[in-house]
C-alpha cells in the first residue's frame, strides 16, 4: 500500500476516536518515516507505506495522544519532548507566556511552579535572554523530561529544576524573590467528563485537584507572595469557569487580579500582583 492510501485507510479509522483523524495519520506517518508533516505530503505519499504505521495507528486507536506516540510536542514554536510523566502542552497555555512577557518584559528571575515538561519556563526564557528561571515539580521523572528539553533548547545554563512538593511544608525554602512566577497547577474537577485521550494517559497528578479543582489553589496562592521580589507578578493558568472562585483565592492572599482570556474567549489566566 502507498503511503496516500495508507493515509486514507488510517483517517477513517481514527474518525472514532479523533477530532483531528487525517492530521493524527499525518502525523504518525512522518514520525514512521523520520520527515517532517510537509516533506511527508510534498515527497513521500507514492512510496510505500513503512511497516511501523500500523502499529502507531492501532496505539492511537487506543486513544494514546499522539504527542506522547511521537514523544513530541511543539509549544510557543519550541519542540519539546514529553512523555506520560508530564502533561502535553496545550495551546491555550500560550495565553499565559504572552500574559507573563506582557507583565513583566525585562524578568530576571522566573519559577514556574508545577513544570511538567517545562514548557512554560522554557517558553519565557527563549524570550527572555537575561533571565534566569527555576522549575519545581514533585515528580522526578516531570523534572528529568523539563531538564532533557532545557538541554535540548540550549537553557540548562539558565535553568535549575529542583524536586518540591507544594503540599509539603517548607517548600518554598530558598525560592524567593522572583520577578515572574509561572503556574499551570492542576486544576479539574475529581469527577470532570475527561477524554480518554486525557483520563486514561495524562497523568493524574498534574489534571485534578479535588472535588472543585481548586485545592491546588488553596494551597499555593497563600504562599505567593512571600515568593515575588517587589513588583513581581505571577501568572496563574485556570480551568474556564474558575475565575470568580480563584479571584476570590487570590484577593484574600492580598493580590490585585487581572484576568486574560484565551485565543477562543475563554478565561484561562489570571495575573497576581500585590496591591
Ligand atoms: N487544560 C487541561 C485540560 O483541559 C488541564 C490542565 C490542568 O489541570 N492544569 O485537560
Amino acid at each position: 500500500m502507498t503511503v496516500a492510501a495508507a493515509l486514507r485507510a488510517a483517517a477513517a479509522k481514527l474518525a472514532g476516536v479523533s477530532d483531528t483523524a487525517r492530521l493524527d495519520a499525518e502525523v504518525l506517518m512522518a514520525h514512521a518515516l523520520r520527515v517532517s508533516r510537509s516533506e511527508l505530503l510534498l515527497r513521500h505519499t507514492r512510496e510505500p507505506a513503512p511497516e511501523s504505521f500500523a502499529a502507531l495507528v492501532a496505539r492511537r486507536q487506543g486513544h494514546e495522544p499522539v504527542a506522547y506516540i511521537t514523544g513530541m510536542q511543539e509549544f510557543f514554536g519550541l519542540p519539546l519532548r514529553v512523555s506520560p510523566a508530564v502533561l502535553i502542552p496545550r495551546g491555550d497555555s500560550e495565553t499565559l507566556v504572552e500574559a507573563a512577557l506582557a507583565a513583566q518584559p525585562a524578568a530576571r528571575r522566573v519559577l514556574d511552579l508545577g513544570t511538567g515538561s517545562g514548557a512554560l519556563l522554557l517558553a519565557v526564557l527563549a524570550q527572555l535572554p537575561g533571565a534566569g528561571g527555576i522549575g519545581i515539580d514533585r515528580s522526578v521523572r516531570a523534572l528529568a523530561v523539563a531538564a532533557g528539553n532545557a538541554a535540548a533548547l540550549g537553557l540548562s545554563g539558565r535553568t535549575g529544576f529542583l524536586q518540591r512538593d507544594w503540599t509539603r511544608r517548607q517548600w518554598q525554602a530558598g525560592l524567593g524573590d522572583c520577578d515572574l512566577i509561572l503556574a499551570n497547577p492542576p486544576y479539574v474537577e475529581l469527577a470532570a467528563e475527561l477524554a480518554p485521550a486525557v483520563r486514561e494517559h495524562e497523568p493524574a497528578g498534574a489534571l485534578f485537584a479535588g472535588d472543585d479543582g481548586l485545592d491546588d489553589y488553596r494551597r499555593l496562592i497563600p504562599d505567593i507572595p512571600a515568593l515575588l521580589a517587589p513588583g513581581g507578578a505571577a501568572l496563574i493558568e485556570i480551568g474556564a469557569t474558575q475565575a470568580d472562585a480563584v479571584t476570590q483565592i487570590a484577593r484574600d492572599a492580598g493580590f490585585a487580579v487581572r484576568l486574560c482570556r484565551d485565543l477562543a474567549g475563554r478565561d484561562r489566566v489570571l495575573k497576581l500582583t500585590a496591591r
